[in-house]
């Protein structure tokens, strides 16, 4: 009898029904013998709202008193939830991030955790009870105050608590049967990934497969706690997400799939300098503004500076919701780097191909391109890393390039896998 920890998304808890689906769900685990802790993202699209509702207030919510309000989602959850359980003839307690024991650092809105210290949760186990804690919120260690772990963030509530109580698996519950090939959302013929590493799901989350919170995979990874990620509108097996080794063990028979799942991001933005002079220490002002202008750039080109002028262009792509704040850190450097001009486009999307086995095999990045040209998608830019190629392309053109390269490698099966049960897309 071991400990299991159960997140829910709030697609699975939208409303009232759904409350009491999983409500039902969590009591047959508990009756099935295991100690049962529960993470409960806000109901539906209730953050989005919330957010709504402060920018309604204020043009900028001080980040304290947004954290404090976006941490009421998952309280009203975590309530309903323990309400739906007593009803079921259960003990359920819940406990929001701060009493579970979720320490923070203090940064609101993107806090890391740095100690879980579950005692309350513990207790509540002990006795019997089933405890429920609100994810993506904690309490800052130094300040005291309610932080939140960024958008997403209860899966990495839920993976850091498993790996403190000792868990024996982290169950990821979402509106989908696993983690598959490519959206099914765009592909429909997406097929299901049965066991995928850290590694694999990392460059996947990463590249914008909104699969898991990336830093949940991140903190998985490092104290090596199995995430089963799997649908609660079905008892389908999902996905388990472990060690690289432990895919290989089991599938050593059939013959290695060399691409994983192809990932798409359409939350991008390219923004490109024109007529950078071509003389040490450019790079370095450019690059050096942009991080103090807090950007998080992602893909980066400069071309070869042309002979005649000396000038050369460098692009690269960044959140679509930094993109104005870059421009304008750019545009003071002006006069002192002496480019030409800026170029901002916001309608690009990256569309990445995933594969632990890309790295042994030769020719997956000219079969991936050529997949691209016969649909007569344009490349704009391009980046690549051990088990991952990406390109950035036409937003409009996505679609197509997740179909092509998901059809180059063989990925799709032969009848339609992927159900999507809940959720606004939102
Ligand atoms: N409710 C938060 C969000 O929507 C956290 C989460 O769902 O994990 O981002
Ligand atoms: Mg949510």
């Amino acid at each position: 009898m071991g400990i299991v920890v159960q997140k829910f998304g709030g697609s699975s808890v939208a409303n009232a029904e759904g409350v009491k689906r999983v409500a039902q769900r969590i009591v047959n685990t508990k009756k099935q013998g295991h100690q049962v802790v529960v993470v409960v993202s806000a109901m539906g699209d209730t953050t989005d709202e919330l957010i709504d509702l402060a920018n309604e207030v204020s043009p900028l919510p001080p980040a304290r008193e947004l954290d404090m309000l976006l941490t009421a989602g998952e309280r009203i959850s975590m309530a309903v939830l323990a309400m739906a359980i007593h009803d079921l003839g259960h003990e359920a307690r819940s406990f929001t991030g701060s009493q579970a024991g979720v320490i923070t650092d203090a940064e609101h809105g993107r806090a890391k955790i740095i100690d879980v210290t579950p005692g309350r949760v513990e207790e509540a186990l002990a006795e019997g009870a089933i405890a429920i804690v609100a994810g993506f919120q904690g309490v800052s260690q130094t300040t005291k105050d309610i932080t939140t772990l960024g958008r997403g963030g209860s899966d990495t509530t839920a993976v850091a608590l498993a790996v403190a109580l000792k868990a024996d698996v982290c169950e990821i519950y979402s509106d989908v049967d696993g983690i598959f090939t490519a959206d099914p959302r765009i592909e429909p013929r997406a097929r299901k990934v049965p066991r995928i590493s850290y590694e694999e799901t990392l460059e996947m989350a990463a590249q914008g497969a909104k699969i898991l919170h990336l830093r949940c995979v991140e903190y998985a990874r490092r104290y090596n706690m199995p995430i089963h990620v799997r649908s609660s509108f079905s008892d389908k097996e999902g996905t388990w997400v472990v060690r690289a080794e432990d895919v290989v063990t089991e599938e050593i028979t059939m013959e290695a799939a060399i691409i994983t799942g192809v990932a798409h991001d359409r939350s991008q933005a390219k923004i490109t300098v024109v007529g950078v002079p071509d003389k040490v220490g450019e790079a370095a002002a450019i690059f050096g503004a942009l991080a103090d202008a807090q950007a998080n750039i992602d893909m980066i080109v400069q071309n070869v500076s042309a002979a005649a002028t000396g000038l050369t262009d460098i692009s690269f792509t960044l959140p679509r919701g930094e993109g104005q704040t870059a421009m304008t850190a750019l545009a003071r450097l002006q006069d002192t780097v002496g480019y030409d001009r800026l170029q901002y486009d916001d309608s690009v999307g990256k569309v990445s191909i995933v594969g632990a086995g890309m790295s042994s095999a030769p020719g997956i990045t000219a079969r991936f391109f050529q997949a691209l040209s016969d649909a007569g998608v344009n490349i704009e830019m391009i980046s690549t890393s051990e088990i991952r190629v990406s390109v950035v392309v036409a937003e409009a053109q996505v679609q197509e390039a997740v179909n092509a390269a998901h059809a180059a490698f063989d990925l799709g099966s032969d009848e339609i896998e992927a159900v999507v049960y809940g959720g606004t897309g939102r």
